[in-house]
C-alpha cells in the first residue's frame, strides 16, 4: 500500500478519485508524519454501495455467529502481535505518550474479546410466552444493516473499535470515517481486520474531512445508522442530516466531568495523596483531551487550600514532552487549533476573575519540547464559579477548574450544573455519604474513590448533551441489533372479524 491509498472500498486500498492527499502533522514539532488520501462525496458513495451489496447479497450478516466471533478474536490476537507498531503510531498522531498508546491497543483488544464472547452468548434468541400452545413467538435479533462510524481524533483506535467489535459481532457493514487530524491508526485496523480475513465490502474506510465525508454518510439514504463520536457542534449537525432518512443515531458528544472531593477523603495523609494524585490523573492525563477528562475539581471548602496547593505544586512538575520520549508523562496537545483554543479558555477565566495557580502559558522550548510542538503547561485556576465559560464548556485541554463547597447538597447541585452528564467522581470516606451522592449524580458514570476506569462489559455514554445511547456493555451490542419479533400461529383458523 503506498502512502495515500489510505481509502478501503470493496475490500481494495486506493487514492483519492482526484488524487487529492492531507498531510497529518506530528503535534510535537509540526512536521509532516503521513500522507493520506483525502476522500470526497465519490469515495464514500462507493463505499456506502460497497457497504450495502456486502449487506444485501453477502455472506457476512448470514455469517454463523461463532465464526463472526472467531474473526474477532483474530483481530484480538493481531492487535497484539502489532502492539508496539499500533502504540507507536498512535502516540505519534496524537501526541499521547507510548505508554498511553500502549494501554490503548490493550484496551482495544479486551474490547475485541469482550464482543466476541458477548455475542455467542446472546445469540439466541428469547421464546416468548404468548399464552396458547398453539403460538410459537420468538424475539430474535438482526443485525441493523449499513453502520456509518465517524470518530474523533482524542482516541482514535479506542473509539473505532468501540464500534468496530460490535457492529461486526452484530452482523452489520460499515463504512468508518476517522478524524482528519489523527486518521492513522484507523488505517492500521482495517488493514488487520482485511487480514483477518473480512470479507470484501463488509469493512469500508473513507479517509478525509468532517464535511464532505462525514456529513455525507450523515444524510445517506442507503446508511441505516450512523453512529458518531465527536463534539456536540458536530454531534447536532449529524442528527440533523440523518433525521431526513430516519436513520439510527448513536451520539457520544462531550463532557465538563465534575470532581468532587469530600475533605474526610483527606483526613489521613494516605488519603490524601491518593486523592490529590487521582484529581491530576483525571485532569491531566492525555493533556486533557479526553472525554470524561476531570475538568471540574468540585473541592470542600475546609480542605480546598491545602489541596490545591499539593495539586499546583504535582503539576508544576508533569514532565512535557515528545509523547514517545522515555520519560514524559505529557503529550502536546494535538493541533494548533487546540492550542489557540486551551490559551482562548485561559484568557477568558482570568478576564472573569479567576486565578491562576499554575500553568497558563506555553514551556519554554527544549529538545524533547520543540517550539514549533503545540505544547502547553497544566494549569490549575482556583476562584472559579459556574458562570464562568472555561467552567460550563468543555475545554479539552490541559486545565483544571477549582470550585469549592460546604454541603453535600451543594456539592450535588455544582456536580450536576452542566448541560453534559458524561462523568464524574466523588471522593469521601464515608461510603454511606458517597453511594448517596453517586446515586443523584446525573452522569453516564459515576466514579467512587477513583477516576478514569471503564470496563468493556460496561455501558459507556452520557446523559444530558453527553449523548444518544451507550457503547460497551449488552447495550453497545444492542445498538447494532434490531429485534425482531416472530409470531409462528401453528394450528391457523379463521378470525371470521368480518361476517361477510
Ligand atoms: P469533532 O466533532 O470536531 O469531530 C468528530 C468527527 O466528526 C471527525 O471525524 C470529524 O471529521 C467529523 N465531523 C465534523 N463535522 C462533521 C459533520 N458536519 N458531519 C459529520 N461528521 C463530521 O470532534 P473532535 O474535535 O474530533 O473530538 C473531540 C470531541 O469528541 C470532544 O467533544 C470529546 O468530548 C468528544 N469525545 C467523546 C467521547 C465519548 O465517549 N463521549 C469520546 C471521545 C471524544
Amino acid at each position: 500500500m503506498s502512502a495515500v491509498e489510505t481509502i478501503h472500498v470493496d475490500g481494495a486500498w486506493r487514492a483519492a478519485a482526484s488524487g487529492a492527499q492531507r498531510e497529518v502533522l506530528d503535534p510535537a514539532d509540526a512536521s509532516t508524519l503521513a500522507l493520506v488520501a483525502e476522500g470526497g462525496t465519490e469515495e464514500t458513495d462507493a463505499a456506502v454501495a460497497a457497504a450495502r451489496r456486502a449487506f444485501d447479497s453477502g455472506p457476512w450478516p448470514r455469517t454463523p455467529v461463532a465464526e463472526r466471533a472467531a474473526l474477532l478474536r483474530r483481530v484480538a490476537e493481531l492487535l497484539q502481535r502489532d502492539r508496539e507498531e499500533i502504540a507507536l503510531v498512535e502516540s505519534r498522531d496524537t501526541g499521547k505518550t507510548l505508554e498511553e498508546g500502549r494501554v490503548d491497543v490493550d484496551c482495544v483488544t479486551d474490547a475485541f474479546r469482550y464482543f466476541a464472547d458477548l455475542v455467542v452468548n446472546e445469540s439466541g434468541g428469547r421464546v416468548v410466552d404468548a399464552g396458547s400452545p398453539d403460538i410459537h413467538s420468538v424475539v430474535v435479533h438482526e443485525p441493523v444493516g449499513v453502520c456509518a462510524l465517524i470518530t474523533p481524533w482524542n482516541y482514535p483506535l479506542l473509539q473505532a473499535s468501540w464500534k468496530i467489535a460490535p457492529a461486526l459481532a452484530a452482523g452489520n457493514t460499515f463504512v468508518i470515517k476517522p478524524s482528519e487530524v489523527t486518521p492513522l491508526s484507523t488505517v492500521e485496523l482495517m488493514r488487520l481486520l482485511v487480514e483477518a480475513g473480512l470479507p470484501a465490502g463488509v469493512g469500508n474506510l473513507v479517509t478525509g474531512a468532517g464535511d464532505p465525508v462525514g456529513a455525507r454518510l450523515a444524510e445517506h439514504p442507503q446508511v441505516d445508522l450512523v453512529s458518531f463520536t465527536g463534539g456536540l457542534a458536530s454531534g447536532t449537525r449529524v442528527m440533523k442530516a440523518a433525521a431526513d432518512s430516519v436513520k439510527k443515531v448513536a451520539l457520544e458528544l462531550g463532557g465538563k466531568n465534575p470532581n468532587v472531593v469530600f475533605a474526610d477523603a483527606c483526613a489521613t495523609d494516605e488519603g490524601f495523596d491518593t486523592a490529590v494524585d487521582q484529581a491530576l490523573n483525571a485532569a491531566f492525563i492525555h493533556s486533557g483531551q479526553v472525554c470524561s477528562a476531570g475538568s471540574r475539581l468540585i473541592v470542600e471548602e475546609s480542605v480546598a487550600d491545602r489541596f490545591v496547593a499539593e495539586l499546583a505544586r504535582r503539576a508544576e512538575r508533569i514532565r512535557l514532552g515528545r509523547g514517545t520520549e522515555k520519560g514524559v508523562e505529557c503529550g502536546p496537545l494535538v493541533s494548533a487549533a487546540q492550542l489557540e483554543k486551551t490559551e482562548g479558555y485561559v484568557a477568558s477565566a482570568l478576564a472573569e476573575g479567576a486565578r491562576l495557580r499554575c500553568g497558563g502559558r506555553r514551556p519554554e522550548p527544549s529538545a524533547e519540547r520543540p517550539a514549533t510542538g503545540y505544547f502547553y503547561l497544566p494549569t490549575v485556576i482556583e476562584g472559579c464559579h459556574r458562570e464562568m465559560r472555561v467552567v460550563r464548556e468543555e475545554t479539552f485541554g490541559p486545565i483544571l477548574t477549582v470550585e469549592t463547597f460546604r454541603t453535600e447538597d451543594e456539592a450535588i447541585a455544582l456536580a450536576n450544573d452542566t448541560e453534559y452528564g458524561l462523568a464524574g467522581a466523588v471522593w469521601s470516606a464515608d461510603t454511606a455519604r458517597a453511594r448517596r451522592i453517586a446515586a443523584r449524580l446525573r452522569h453516564g458514570t459515576v466514579w467512587i474513590n477513583d477516576f478514569h476506569p471503564y470496563l468493556p462489559q460496561a455501558e459507556w455514554g452520557g446523559f444530558g448533551k453527553s449523548g444518544i445511547g451507550r457503547e460497551l456493555g449488552p447495550t453497545g451490542l444492542a445498538e447494532y441489533r434490531e429485534a425482531k419479533h416472530v409470531y409462528e400461529n401453528l394450528r391457523p383458523r379463521p378470525v371470521r372479524w368480518f361476517a361477510g
